[in-house]
Parts: C-alpha cells; sequence; structure tokens
C-alpha cells in the first residue's frame, strides 16, 4: 500500500482505539500501516454516526482529522464495481489531492477507485478517469458542474455525499454550483458536512438538503492553544521594512499572507530582491506550478510561502513555524484559519501581523474575537505607530505608547 501522500503532522488524539469502533479488518488494517493509533475528537464522534447513516455536520478545522472522520465511513460503506456512488466537494485543488489519498488508502479493502476532478489541469485525463467507472468522485465544484454541463460526469446514483470546509466553498463563490449539484444527486442519500463556521447560508443549505443532521462541535474555542500573537503596528511607508525585519528576525518556514494576488506576486518579486528563497501560492497558478512550490516548502528549497487567502485553510504542511499577516485579514475567522496553519496539533507557533491605523478596526474585531489583546511589538529600527486606544470592552481610554 502506498501511504506516503498521506500528510503526517502531530494531532491531538484521543485515549479511545479504532477497535472500539466496529470497523473492518482493512481499514483497521489501513490505520495501522499509516501509524494512526488512536481516533482524534472528531474521528471518535463522526465515524460511529456515520456508520449508522446518520447525516452529520462536523464543526472542524484543517488539523482535526476530519478527512479521515469522513473517508473511513465511506471506504466502509462502498463497493466497488457499481458505478459513481461517492463525491466529495472540496474548496481547493489542494485539499481535494489530500483527500483522495486517504480514499486511496482506506478505500483500498473494497477496491474503491477514485477520481480527482479539479480545475487548473487540462480536462481531457479527467474525462478518461471519469469513464473508466470511478466507484467515488473527489472534486472542486466549479470543475465538476463544467463536467457536469459537458455531460462527462452522471451523479445520479450517489449514495454518500460529503461537503468538506462548507464556508470556504461558499467564501470563494461556489453557492450556484453546489446547489446545483446537491439538486443533482438522489434525495434518498447520506451526507456529511464539514465547516469552520456556520454562517446563515450554510445553515440553509443543511435545512435543505440534509436529513436531521446531528451536530458535532470540537471547534478550538478562539484561536488554538499553543500559538503567539504578535501585533506591529507601523507607518504605511514602514510596512516593507517591517516584513523585511521579521523574515530576518524570525528563522524557520514562514507563510506570508496578503490579500490580493497582485500584491503577492510584488512582495515575492521584492522579497527575492533581498536575497530570500521565496514562492508563492494563489489561485492564478496553474495547478502544477501551486504542487511545486507545496512541495519546495515541505522539502526545505524555499523557506517563505507567499499566500493569498484562498491558501489559507487547505495548505498542509508540517510544522509551520511562523505565519506573517502582511496586513490584517478581512475578519477575525480569517485570522483565525491563517493562525491555523502554524502550532497544529503538539507544535508551537507564531503569528505575527503587521498593520497600519487604517486596520485598528479590524484588529478591533479580532481581539474581541480572541478574547485578548494582540500583544503590541516592536521591530528594531522602526518606529512603532503610537496608538490612542480603547480597552477592548471600550470602558477605559488610554493614551499609550506602545510596548
Ligand atoms: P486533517 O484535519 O484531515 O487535515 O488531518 C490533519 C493531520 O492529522 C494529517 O496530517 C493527518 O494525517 C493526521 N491524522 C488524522 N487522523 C489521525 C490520527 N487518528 N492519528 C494520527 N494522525 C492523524
Amino acid at each position: 500500500m502506498f501511504t506516503g501522500a498521506i500528510p503526517q503532522h502531530p494531532v491531538e488524539t484521543t485515549d479511545q482505539t479504532f477497535e472500539d469502533m466496529d470497523l473492518s479488518d482493512p481499514i483497521l488494517d489501513s490505520l495501522d500501516d499509516i501509524g494512526f493509533q488512536h481516533p482524534t475528537p472528531i474521528q471518535v464522534k463522526a465515524i460511529p454516526l456515520a456508520l449508522e447513516g446518520h447525516d452529520v455536520i462536523g464543526l472542524a478545522e484543517t488539523g482535526s482529522g476530519k478527512t479521515a472522520a469522513f473517508c473511513i465511513p465511506m471506504a466502509e460503506r462502498l463497493y466497488h464495481g457499481r458505478g459513481i456512488r461517492g463525491l466529495i466537494l472540496c474548496p481547493t485543488r489542494e485539499i481535494a489531492l489530500q483527500t483522495k489519498a486517504f480514499l486511496d488508502v482506506f478505500g483500498e479493502g473494497h477496491q474503491l477507485r477514485s477520481a480527482c476532478v479539479i480545475g487548473g489541469v487540462k480536462m481531457g485525463p479527467q474525462i478518461q478517469r471519469l469513464r473508466s467507472k470511478p466507484d467515488i468522485v473527489v472534486a472542486t465544484p466549479g470543475r465538476l458542474f463544467d463536467h457536469m454541463n459537458r455531460g462527462n460526469v452522471r451523479l445520479d446514483q450517489i449514495e454518500e455525499l460529503v461537503l468538506d470546509e462548507a464556508d470556504h466553498m461558499l467564501d470563494l463563490g461556489f453557492l450556484p454550483q453546489i446547489s446545483r449539484i446537491l439538486e443533482t444527486v438522489p434525495e434518498d442519500r447520506h451526507t456529511m458536512m464539514f465547516s469552520a463556521t456556520m454562517p446563515p447560508a450554510i445553515e440553509r443549505l443543511a435545512q435543505r438538503f440534509m436529513k436531521d443532521p446531528l451536530r458535532i462541535d470540537i471547534l478550538p474555542k478562539g484561536a488554538a492553544e499553543g500559538i503567539s500573537h504578535r501585533l506591529y503596528l507601523v507607518k504605511p511607508e514602514d510596512q516593507v521594512s517591517a516584513l523585511l525585519s521579521l523574515l530576518r528576525q524570525e528563522s524557520g518556514s514562514t507563510l506570508v499572507f496578503i490579500r490580493r494576488k497582485i500584491d503577492a506576486e510584488w512582495a515575492v518579486r521584492r522579497l527575492e530582491q533581498e536575497g530570500f528563497k521565496v514562492e508563492r501560492i494563489h489561485s492564478n497558478l496553474s495547478q502544477a506550478q501551486r504542487v511545486a512550490a507545496l512541495q519546495g516548502l515541505r522539502e526545505g528549497d524555499h523557506r517563505i510561502l507567499v499566500a493569498t487567502d484562498i491558501a489559507a485553510r487547505g495548505i498542509d504542511i508540517p510544522a509551520l513555524a511562523h505565519i506573517i499577516n502582511y496586513g490584517p485579514p478581512e475578519n477575525s475567522e480569517d485570522y483565525i484559519h491563517r493562525a491555523g496553519r502554524t502550532a497544529r496539533g503538539a507544535n508551537e507557533g507564531l503569528v505575527s501581523t503587521i498593520a497600519t491605523f487604517l486596520d485598528k478596526p479590524r484588529i478591533r474585531e479580532i481581539e474581541r474575537s480572541l478574547g485578548e489583546e494582540l500583544p503590541r511589538c516592536e521591530l528594531p529600527d522602526i518606529e512603532a505607530y503610537v496608538e490612542r486606544k480603547s480597552t477592548i470592552r471600550g470602558r477605559k481610554r488610554v493614551h499609550r505608547r506602545l510596548l
């Protein structure tokens, strides 16, 4: 069995065992082969419910072990050779590829074959793969929708459906495609949905397309433990110097988040000029380029990856030491997702945010959501912006020079 594609990170597990879960011997053997000894909290809760056929809403993030939590029951419940019975919708190409790797391992016992249908690569080989009678399709919604419209795939026999990172898929604008796909698959099916948040649009999807779903909430309250947060408030003209200074000060693999693609490209060029080894990942790049950028980071070819938010939730890189927000994200949920790329499982991590006075409302929102102030920090030779600020609760108004 090829298990090399399964990402291996430290993850919080329980003291329960997979043997107690009514799993078949081939699945237990696969778990043994990939070294999963104890289930994670989401696996303990979701797998038995899914095996019994309950629809499940799992409130969980990347890094919780949710991929195995839905791949294992799907692999147990499906058998090879009866047409496309399983469908997994994922927000990004990277998540789809990782999910396929799990399915290949767990589906082995039932000879399950999966096809990965993602954007950014040629349609032709995917059409071949869809014609070769896979049992499960792992897809990003946009590309699957294209194949549906061209008559390349039929979804009228789906028995098992998973919506992974549903909130992220909606953020990316996939609601119309997802709704159409959900209208196409048979009503009489088993559905699992995973999401890190439950905005009203997701609640509506669940009400419309799921049957009495049971809800499992294993979201960390606030950001993950083990993360140190730092806020560098600087003048607008000092932001670049602050970034360079931070990259020189903190060694280790670093993900720099920038909101716009154009700025990400600019940052990469600027960092290269300064002699840093750096790559980028954003939605304008081909699949091969994204995979190469991630692979290069894993293998240490470059220690810095510049990313836009599209990559924020799906990137699966072991032990990222440092996240830098070059400008705070739009909202507190994105901050928590970005921060979740470090300190995964048992690791410790650092999240630094470079911001200017213009970003203060967003900083306040993030602090409210975390329930604590982001510690103010300074960089050598860069003058800190002096803040006139209120406390988080907004009671006391104080003038203070930043730390
Ligand atoms: P995920 O949330 O599915 O992206 O998984 C996060 C990481 O945890 C991946 O590296 C998985 O290989 C790993 N993982 C998932 N479940 C277990 C488990 N029961 N024991 C050990 N590692 C796990």
